[in-house]
């Protein structure tokens, strides 16, 4: 075929000249048959004159600053990776071999333009070799940025947990591998960070990181050392393979193998198990052929933000970590790994992060350049500008003083390197969200935006709608338009404005922030209200746990109201059924008993009698609310009766399901609106979002989930910078 290319400020411009079988040939190829980084967001086509091209050609760029797109970072390619196992090859068993088509980018990144000197490579000459790879056309390394040989690039080392070397070069490899077979914990620098690893299938080694790293339960993500192993460690279908092995190499969530020789001690109490592959070449050298998996989770102590940095590593993890296996490649910004699952044979993220930072989402319009500032915990932030949107890498809790001091970091390089100056923010609605303060603080005009709205239209935008839709918001903990906490919510709207058209029935939330950690207080304010003081004399284990002479107090909080905001919160409910359940009275980690309750309602899947919900109550009134109190009381009967707790778990799921589909219908029915959003944190939950999408589905509505951002509060900023931009035009 003949004609030009060129890059354009709204991207790249192709004109091509051939018969239709080819013009069909080639606009596949374009979608299907890309270098492994090249990444289309959206094409159009459009015929043109004939012009009678002789030859192809390449155009200089045209008028206009171009989008500047930088690369995320991408799991080491195969081309690479069999060099590096190639006796053969000058690269053999080097740790940083990469090419144009992978290795890290966003990670070693200073500065724009995207040239050496503005990598972390900077102190790393290209020697000769390497110099004519780089510089001939032909080759996998022309002008590939983070080149590197034996001769002229980074070098690995072994130190003591003191930090004295130990052992450096391939000797550093080998050692580190022996030491990790004797069960030894070693901090291993990668790509985003550091990891804390040791052999997955060594128990001791398993229950002594659980030790140091003071982390109970949370499960432990592992890297299995190839994707056929994967398969020996979990059940995966083919999308979930898909994922496991693609270039951004996330951690996916897939079912455990029970007959798996993993340590039970990864992930306690779960029928689910975080799986990655390798995507560091170091991480081939150190688990081809020696290990099934290795256990590698952050270097961090609970909710510290991850080490990135050689020195802090040290003196952080020297606590923990036996040995540190380092290198001399600077890690410019830190980014854990991203977290992900299959929901309905497409990907859900948990966590967005390497691998997908920073990777632009594209708005359905085009907004001003601006920074939206998320939420407060799983926080991450949005630059946007046109119809690019770009959300930054998993950030974290902001109540943490160090990962609070990385978002001013963040939001600067990221203007840096994707040059856009906001020239206005958003922020969430709650006044004391630190991500709030920290946009006070930036002298731009400044919009805020109600938490549950923003969930809104982060799903929209990504699924490019515009109009209005149902929302369906089910959230922990969200500053609502009347002060008090919301998050069991239906929302009416779109980017420019919703109402509040349905939320669960509110009620104390006993404690304010001790409820979200202590879920047996739910338990009680559920009981509560489904039944007065008489919960107090229960016999339940939950009404058991105040002492005597404290009840007084606790009930008098609860009828007045002291030091408990109201809330009409839906992840407050799981946590109030888990407790009820005793799955678990008291968290370690946000999410844990929900997420606990989830498992346990899977175990029933399929058994007799697990799909008859409970009783709920929708109560109408300007706006709608749904009351699980009756809900609440056969869940109790039902313990004294002896049924089982997966069945009761599984009959909860259900009974939330169908009363949010119930209300939905009836919104779809008062303002004839047919497409449905599902988002907040709640939505990880995988059985209730099945049971809710194929509800709303069977009933003829169109459900929107999300696909590009976490539903979580990691997905907000993206809401925010789209309400703010739309406002602003
Ligand atoms: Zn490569
Ligand atoms: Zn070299
Ligand atoms: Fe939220």
């Amino acid at each position: 075929m003949t004609g030009w290319v060129r890059n354009t400020a709204a991207g790249v411009e192709i004109e091509i000249e051939g018969s239709p079988a080819q013009h069909d040939a080639f606009e596949n190829a374009l979608q299907y048959t890309l270098p492994p980084l090249a990444h289309v967001t959206s094409h159009i086509c459009t015929s043109a004159p004939l012009c009678r091209e002789k030859s192809f050609t390449i155009l200089p760029s045209g008028e206009g600053g171009a989008d500047v797109h930088i690369a995320p970072d991408s799991a080491v390619c195969p081309d690479c990776l069999r060099e590096l196992f190639d006796p053969a090859d000058r690269r053999f068993r080097y740790p940083f071999i990469t090419c144009t088509n992978c290795g890290p980018r966003y990670s070693i990144i200073t500065g724009v333009p995207y040239d050496r000197p503005a990598t972390t490579m900077a102190g790393f000459p290209l020697c000769p070799e390497c110099m004519i790879e780089y510089g001939n056309p032909l080759d996998r390394r022309f002008h590939a940025q983070p080149i590197a040989c034996h001769r002229c690039g980074p070098r690995v080392s072994l130190l003591s947990s003191e930090g004295k070397i130990i052992s450096s070069h391939d000797d550093a490899v080998i050692l580190a591998t022996e030491l990790l077979k004797d069960g030894a914990i070693l901090a291993i620098k990668g790509i985003g960070g550091f990891h804390l690893a040791v052999d997955a299938c060594n128990n001791n080694a398993v229950r002594r990181l659980r030790q140091r790293k003071k982390r109970d339960e949370k499960p432990f993500a592992v890297m299995a050392a190839s994707q056929s192993t994967a398969g020996k460690l979990a059940v995966m279908n083919e999308m979930e393979n898909l994922l496991l092995s693609s270039p951004e190499a996330p951690i996916v969530i897939v079912k455990k193998r029970l007959e798996s020789s993993l340590s039970p001690l990864i992930a306690p109490d779960n029928g689910w198990i975080g799986v990655m592959l390798p995507y560091a070449p170091l991480h081939h050298l150190l688990l081809r052929d020696n290990f099934q998996a290795l256990v590698m989770t952050s270097g961090n102590i609970s909710d510290e933000p991850v080490a990135f940095e050689d020195a802090d590593a040290l003196q952080r993890l020297g606590g923990i970590a036996d040995f540190f296996l380092l290198h001399d490649r600077p890690i410019h910004v830190r980014s854990d790994d991203s977290v992900m699952r299959v929901f309905q044979g497409k990907p859900l993220f948990y966590r967005r992060a390497r691998g997908f930072a920073p990777r632009a989402v594209k708005l359905p319009f085009a907004v001003q350049p601006l920074l939206a500032t998320g939420a407060e915990l799983k926080n991450t932030v949005c630059l946007a500008d046109g119809t690019r949107a770009v959300l930054s890498q998993h950030i974290g809790d902001l109540q943490n003083s160090a990962v609070f001091e990385s978002i001013s970091a963040t939001v600067a390089h990221l203007s840096e390197i994707l040059a856009i100056s906001p020239e206005q923010a958003a922020c969430d609605l709650h006044p004391d969200y630190l991500s709030s303060r920290y946009a006070e603080k930036r002298a731009l005009p400044l919009l805020r935006v109600q938490h549950h709205h923003a969930h809104l239209a982060s799903c929209m935008a990504e699924n490019s709608l515009e109009g209005e839709v149902i929302g369906i918001i089910f959230d922990g903990t969200g500053y609502g338009s009347d002060s008090t906490v919301w998050g069991g919510e239906f929302l009416v709207g779109g980017y420019d404005e919703f109402r509040r058209a349905a939320h669960f029935r509110p009620l104390p939330l006993p404690g304010g922030d001790s409820a979200v950690r202590e879920p047996w207080r739910m338990a009680l304010a559920y009981l509560y209200q489904a039944m007065g003081e008489a919960a107090f004399s229960l016999d339940h284990p939950v009404a058991r746990i105040l002492p005597e002479s404290e009840r007084g107090l606790f009930a008098q909080m609860l009828r007045r109201g002291i030091n408990s905001p109201a809330t009409s919160s839906c992840g407050r409910l799981f946590d109030a059924v888990a407790a009820l359940l005793n799955i678990r009275h008291r968290v370690t980690y946000e999410g844990q008993a929900a997420l606990e309750l989830e498992a346990c309602a899977e175990l029933a899947e399929g058994a007799y009698n697990a799909c008859v919900p409970y009783m709920f109550e929708i109560m109408v009134q300007q706006p709608v609310q749904v009351d699980f109190s009756s809900a609440i009381v056969e869940i109790l009967r039902d313990l004294t009766v002896g049924t089982g707790v997966s069945v009761i778990a599984h009959r909860f799921h259900q009974t939330v399901a169908s009363a949010a589909t119930k209300v939905c219908l009836r919104i779809a029915n008062d303002t004839g609106h047919d497409r449905i959003i599902l988002s907040g944190g709640v939505f990880q939950n995988r059985l209730l979002s099945e049971m809710l999408y194929t509800g709303l589905s069977n009933a003829g509505l169109n459900v929107f989930t999300h696909r590009l951002v976490p539903p979580n509060d990691g997905g907000i900023a993206l809401g925010q910078a789209a309400i703010a931009g739309r406002r602003r035009g």
